[in-house]
């Protein structure tokens, strides 16, 4: 899993980003609302959490940005306040939960745990489609019309990725984070082995739809 954390207090940034590294998942950190909202909407996160007060642009106003450009990846919103209306003026604001500070380490984690559980449920839900392509990542199997072809645990895994990714390009390391594990020691060369195989059931199907090399950076699944 890898995690977006927007917050301005550098040391409180730094802390939870070590304790989240510990707990093995990928982080990456944002110290303002523009930066963040940038990193947002690169749409390659699995979870943010944003902090209210920053400077630049505002937590809940990167969060209404968010959702309306179509980035339905689940956010914690910190909060120095615990008043009602704050509350409910950031679940309005399409975050899926908050967290009042300060809060505990456990706590945090606890909430990341139960956000990504339901984030699994709703990312499982049908099949992802891509020009004929149709991938559904319950099945591990990839159609094309009445052709079917079946997929391993790890090579569905990196098309789920590259499905929800599409046309865009998604580096070597993010794919050895979120398929493998932060920290993991597969390398890159045993990567190219697995897209090898991924890419020989592709052609199979004739679906017309390819898995691109950028050279030096990584992979961009577009329709050929
Ligand atoms: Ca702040």
């Amino acid at each position: 899993m890898r995690l977006l954390l927007i917050e301005d207090e550098v040391r409180l940034s730094e802390a939870l980003a070590y304790i989240l590294k510990k707990n093995n998942y990928g982080i990456d950190t944002a110290y303002d609302g523009i930066t963040g909202l940038e990193m947002a909407e690169t749409g390659i996160y699995d979870l943010i959490i944003l902090d209210r007060m920053l400077p630049g642009k505002e937590g809940l106003e990167i969060l209404k940005e968010m959702r309306k450009k179509g980035i339905h990846t689940p956010v914690i919103v910190l909060t120095a306040r615990d008043a009602v209306r704050d509350r409910v003026e950031g679940l309005d604001s399409g975050a899926d939960d908050y967290l009042v500070k300060p809060f505990s380490t456990e706590e945090l984690l606890a909430r990341i745990r139960a956000l990504s559980r339901r984030q699994g449920e709703v990312l499982q839900a049908g099949p992802l489609v891509l020009g004929s392509l149709v991938f559904d990542p319950l099945k591990a199997e990839i159609a094309c019309g009445e052709e079917a072809v079946k997929l391993t645990l790890k090579e569905s895994m990196i098309l789920e990725l590259l499905m929800r990714n599409k046309n865009q390009v998604i580096t070597k390391d993010l794919i050895l984070d979120k398929v493998w594990g932060v920290g993991s020691d597969i390398e890159i060369n045993n990567l190219d082995v697995y897209l090898s195989y991924l890419r020989k059931k592709m052609a199979s199907l004739n679906c017309g739809v390819v898995i691109e090399t950028v050279r030096g950076v990584g992979y961009c699944l577009k329709e050929g």
